[in-house]
């Protein structure tokens, strides 16, 4: 079998490729060993935003009372959370097998490697060849030396994204996007007792530090411990509950508990498939790629979760590096090269967190000479309606461009869609502060933002 481009991997990374790459008259063919959409669609992205939005519902059913609501909650069926949750993620994935299918991109099912030719994949007792090779096949959980995976007790996203309790006492070990909205998930499902630990100085650490604080603010008004700067010393399983030993400031604590939850990143799949034969494995597994995803390999490129930081470990970066991918095989007129500190950052927990651009102590150590400025949500009609204290901050340089937006709070992971627009656009805040917002919205923060930041403030104190 042979096509212009054969993708190992059908994930958003994989599937990028092969629907971009159509658009440039190629054919493709997608080796794929379990089910198109990859993580993001079966073990990622979606069944936790799905179970997430049932946690918003149980929140807000909570406080009710607030709008004059006499509300009642019966009861939390796992079952029926686990059904709604496999309904969206059926729903999307017919969609997209079917949006292949219909496209006449053929979907090869089957673990593959690549031969030494580094134009195969190898499937079985089959062959699968491209003028072009691009390798997607994504990331796996990883743990921490000295903390063994159960499954049960012990676990990681995997088991998290179809756990059959709702954990009563977790602790979270990691507070990146994962770990934080597991942690904010479990806490609105009823979970009694929700630890998170970090080993950096705060929580969510690669945000901008007021973010960070101010959701940890959020979480402790929700019942959310954070411990920042702290490390699990030792975790030991008993039965159907765990002891663990954390250290912070020097003093260690004990915790029992019936579920921890390692969310301490994840690791690139580039083991035992043929890929460091051809050169192209580096660093930590990662793929070794220049800035149009190109390995050392002849004709070999690699997309998605593969790739090492700057590149970031989201499904949009992999739409994005599939599409290049795409562009520069098809020899297309100057692909753009993708600028990683122009693409969102996402975390849907309560309060959601979204951010683009640079932080203000990046934007500081870049050289800039910085202003910025917050809008509080407390002065925004929607963000009253919502209850929130979250906020908009802008980091401009002085008398320059806007350098990066952070938004915490309700629907923070949509209105950072207008902010990549500003910081990508190398917009003045004096230019954004012209554009006419709707209202009432909480995109009118964004408006404000700027304005502040632009030195004419129109609702700030
Ligand atoms: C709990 C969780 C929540 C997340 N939430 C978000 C979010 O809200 N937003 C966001 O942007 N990102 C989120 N992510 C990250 C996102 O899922 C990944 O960045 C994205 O899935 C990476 O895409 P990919 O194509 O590189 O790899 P993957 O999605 O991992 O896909 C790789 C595919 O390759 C296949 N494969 C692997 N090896 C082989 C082989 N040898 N032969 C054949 N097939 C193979 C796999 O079966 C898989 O289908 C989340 C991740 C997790 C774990």
């Amino acid at each position: 079998m042979s096509s212009d481009i054969v993708v190992l991997g059908g994930g958003p990374g994989g599937y990028a490729v092969a629907l971009r790459a159509l658009t440039r008259g190629q054919t493709v063919t997608i080796v794929e060993a379990d089910k198109v959409g990859g993580t993001c669609l079966h073990w990622g992205c979606i069944p936790s935003k799905a179970m997430l939005y049932v946690g918003e519902v149980l929140d807000t059913a909570a406080h009710a009372d607030r709008f004059g609501l006499d509300l009642a909650v019966n009861g939390v069926s796992v079952e029926g959370i686990g059904a709604f949750r496999e309904k969206v993620v059926a729903n999307l994935h017919k969609g997209l097998a079917g949006l292949l299918r219909s496209k006449n991109i053929e979907v090869v099912a089957g673990h593959g490697t690549v031969a030494d030719d580094g134009r195969t994949v190898l499937v079985g007792q089959q062959r699968v060849s491209g003028n072009a090779l691009v390798v997607a096949t994504g990331s796996r959980v990883r743990s921490l030396p000295g903390i063994d995976v159960d499954g049960s007790v012990v676990i990681t996203s995997d088991e998290a994204t179809r756990l059959p309790r709702i954990p009563r006492r977790a602790l979270v070990v990691g507070s990146g996007a994962v770990g934080l909205e597991f942690a904010s998930l479990w806490r609105s499902l009823g979970a009694e007792e929700v630890t998170i630990v970090e080993v950096l100085d705060r929580i969510a650490p690669l945000e901008d530090p007021d973010l960070s604080k101010q959701l940890a603010r959020n979480y402790r008004k929700r019942g959310i411990t954070t411990l920042a700067p702290a490390r699990v010393e030792s975790v030991k399983v008993e039965g159907e509950t765990a002891r663990v030993e954390i250290v912070e400031d020097e003093t260690t604590r004990e915790l029992h508990v019936d579920t921890v939850l390692v969310a301490v990143g994840r690791a690139p799949r580039t083991d035992g498939i043929g890929l460091a034969e051809l050169g192209i494995v580096g660093e930590r597994g990662y793929a070794t790629v220049d800035e149009w995803c190109r390995t050392p390999a002849d004709g070999v490129f690699a997309v998605g979760d593969l790739l090492a930081p700057p590149a970031l470990a989201l499904a949009h970066a992999g739409f994005a590096e599939g599409f290049l991918v795409a562009d520069v095989i098809a020899g297309a007129a100057q692909p753009q090269s993708i600028d990683y500190a122009q693409v969102p950052r996402v975390t849907y927990t309560s309060p959601e967190v979204a951010s683009v651009g640079l932080t203000e102590p990046q934007a500081r150590d870049a050289g800039h000479d910085v202003v910025a400025t917050q809008y509080s949500l407390r002065g925004n009609a929607k963000g009253i309606i919502h209850d929130s204290d979250g906020f908009v901050k802008v980091v401009a340089a002085r008398d320059g461009e806007v350098l990066g937006v952070h938004v915490i709070g309700p629907h923070a992971t949509d209105l950072i869609a207008e902010a990549q627009l500003i910081t990508a656009w190398g917009a003045l805040p004096s230019e954004v502060a012209q554009l006419v917002h709707p209202h009432p919205t909480l995109a009118e923060a964004i408006g404000e933002a700027h304005l502040a930041a632009a030195g004419t403030p129109f609702h700030t104190h």
